[in-house]
């Protein structure tokens, strides 16, 4: 179902190699963070008007979300909107992934028609290239109070070499607001106390829908040179993140944001590489999601190596 000979379909929209992508090396992984689009939220409340109801039929969408997964062939696949989690489990085991779940605590999904249970965050990393040490969840916290927003947390390591790694996920709360960009802040705030109480002086990529532009105080936040975060998207393009991560028709409104980050420890990590998300040319007027992509919100995927510790230089 990844053409279609309507004119307003688009020919095409698989991420490209940004300009930076190198071949690259052998001992790189990579990492692929993704929105995939709660079905339920998708055929109840996103009011994608442009969207042909047949993209949007469990039957044939849960293949392209698979198919997007395995065109890349990611070692690490961050997800958030996963409402079906039980499939994409069994689908990925047989590929050699595990994986971990998190529903939110009060899903919107739980409140729709036709809804098969909570939404929440999804790991799956490659098992025979990493192994899981440690699993963490938790529920983000704001003020001390619990939010209806989840991380998950893992320690893994590569098993040729013993190269740990932290790797985490989430879904901040969406929607616009001062208020909400303020909720937003200090959401980020729990998940880096929370990244630090685990993290240990190994790599760390972080991988969300942070619901948040670059101009938001959650984006300064996460890249404070506190934190020793950077965003690899934006090293990937001349230091300035892209204009978009997600692109949809809602209604009226021509929604286009840049709203999903990779954020990882340039001491401890380089970036090899990475694919642009697709062009406005690639999607065609009625934007995603489509019979062409599954999901709203676009697949970033990046690809890293390890650096050499000092032990290894001497
Ligand atoms: P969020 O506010 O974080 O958003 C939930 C989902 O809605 C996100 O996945 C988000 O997608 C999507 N979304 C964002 N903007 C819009 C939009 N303009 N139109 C449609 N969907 C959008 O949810 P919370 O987890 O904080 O849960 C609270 C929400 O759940 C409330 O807004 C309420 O509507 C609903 N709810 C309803 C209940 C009920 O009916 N009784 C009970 C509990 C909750 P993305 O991240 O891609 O932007
Ligand atoms: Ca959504």
């Amino acid at each position: 179902p990844s053409s279609s000979s309507s004119s307003s379909s688009p020919n095409t929209t698989r991420p490209t190699p940004t300009s930076t992508h190198h071949q690259p090396p052998d001992n790189s992984f990579r990492v692929m963070q993704w929105n995939i689009l709660a079905q339920a939220l998708g055929t109840n409340t996103d009011n994608f008007v442009r969207c042909p109801p047949e993209a949007l039929d469990w039957n044939t969408r849960k293949f392209r979300i698979v198919e997007e997964m395995l065109t890349y062939l990611p070692q690490f696949i961050c997800c958030q909107e996963v409402d079906h989690y039980k499939f994409l489990e069994s689908v990925m085991e047989r590929l050699g992934y595990c994986g971990v779940f998190m529903p939110k605590p009060d899903s919107p999904c739980l409140y729709l028609p036709n809804n098969n249970g909570p939404d929440g965050c999804a790991i799956f990393w490659d098992d025979t290239r990493f192994k899981l040490l440690n699993t963490h969840t938790r529920v983000v916290e704001v003020w001390h109070v619990q939010s209806n927003q989840v991380v998950i947390l893992l320690v893994l390591e590569e098993r040729s070499t013993g190269q740990q790694l932290v790797l985490l996920t989430t879904h901040l709360k969406a929607r616009q607001g001062a208020l909400l960009a303020s909720l937003r802040n200090e959401q980020g705030k729990d998940l880096l106390t929370f990244m630090d109480q685990h993290c240990k002086g190994r790599p760390i990529i972080i991988c969300g829908d942070f619901n948040a532009e670059p101009s938001e105080p959650v984006y300064t936040t996460m890249t404070d040179t506190s934190t020793g975060l950077h965003s690899a998207y934006s090293f990937l393009h001349d230091h300035t993140e892209p204009s978009y991560s997600t692109w949809k028709v809602r209604g009226e409104v021509d929604c286009c944001q840049n709203l999903d980050y990779i954020f990882y420890t340039p001491d401890k990590l380089t970036v090899e590489g990475g694919y642009d998300v697709p062009t406005e040319e690639d999607m065609g007027p009625n934007r995603a999601p489509s019979l062409s992509y599954p999901s709203d919100h676009f697949a970033l995927i990046c690809d890293f190596t390890f650096k050499k510790t000092q032990l290894e230089d001497e």
